[in-house]
């Protein structure tokens, strides 16, 4: 496979023009659609019925996501699983708080359409509904067996967690995959200077705030994931 060019737009979550349904809510990237196949059919083999909770997202969601967050409509937690509150939250410590669970728009690896958020549906009744808790994915939850199977197996399919481990940045995702021929590339096409003009030209909750911390945010938490 040899990845299609990333453009800003792409990078910045403003074009689905190369993303394709792969269920009635949820796009990916085109030349993501072979591989997660792949690895959905090697799941099913081994009793694992793969779903999606997410998988691209546009720069406006990821937008409206960061807006509730900042102004406290919609939870933000620690890495303890609390609630934080947000009253008492200001400047760079608001920020922070977000950006262990929530991307800064712009930002998300999940605007590439190389990303997914997973769990298995074999292993929880029809109408669970998946929280992306990291219990979930521990021994003991509903989906420790598609974690294990992710750390045995996600490789061989082209995937890999860049959240595998907390690193200082973003918590711990075990069920965030990213498929590794595509995203690497676009990884190293995305730039501080391309989420600046990015944000520059798409004003997001506390933006006064973000671009006067952006350089911090970008080394803590877009750049430092855990490489495959
Ligand atoms: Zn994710």
């Amino acid at each position: 496979m040899i990845p299609l060019p990333a453009n800003s737009e792409l990078l910045a979550g403003l074009d689905s023009s190369l993303m394709q349904p792969i269920d009635e809510h949820h796009l990916l990237h085109q030349q993501v659609l072979p591989a997660f196949a792949a690895l959905t059919a090697a799941m099913a083999e081994d009793g694992i019925i793969l779903k999606v909770a997410s998988a691209w997202r546009s720069f406006e969601r990821q937008a409206r996501i960061w807006q509730a967050k900042c102004a406290g409509l919609r939870p933000v937690y620690d890495s303890e699983q609390q609630i934080v509150d947000m009253t008492k939250r200001h400047g760079l410590a608001k920020l922070e708080a977000i950006m262990l669970y929530s991307a800064l728009p712009g930002a998300s690896r999940h605007h590439w359409g190389t990303e997914l958020d997973i769990y298995d549906a074999a292993a929880v009744p029809a109408d669970y509904q998946p929280q992306l808790l990291p219990a979930e994915y521990a021994s003991g939850g509903p989906f420790y067996k598609l974690a294990w199977w992710l750390e045995c197996h996600a490789a061989e399919y082209g995937f890999f967690l860049p959240y595998k481990r907390y690193q200082g940045g973003v918590a711990a995702e075990p069920w965030h995959i990213s498929y590794q021929p595509l995203a690497k590339p676009y990884q190293a096409a995305f730039s501080l200077a391309l989420l600046q003009n990015t944000l520059s030209n798409n004003p997001i909750a506390e933006q006064q705030s973000v671009l006067q911390h952006l350089p911090a945010l970008y080394s803590r938490f877009i750049t430092n994931i855990c490489e495959a």
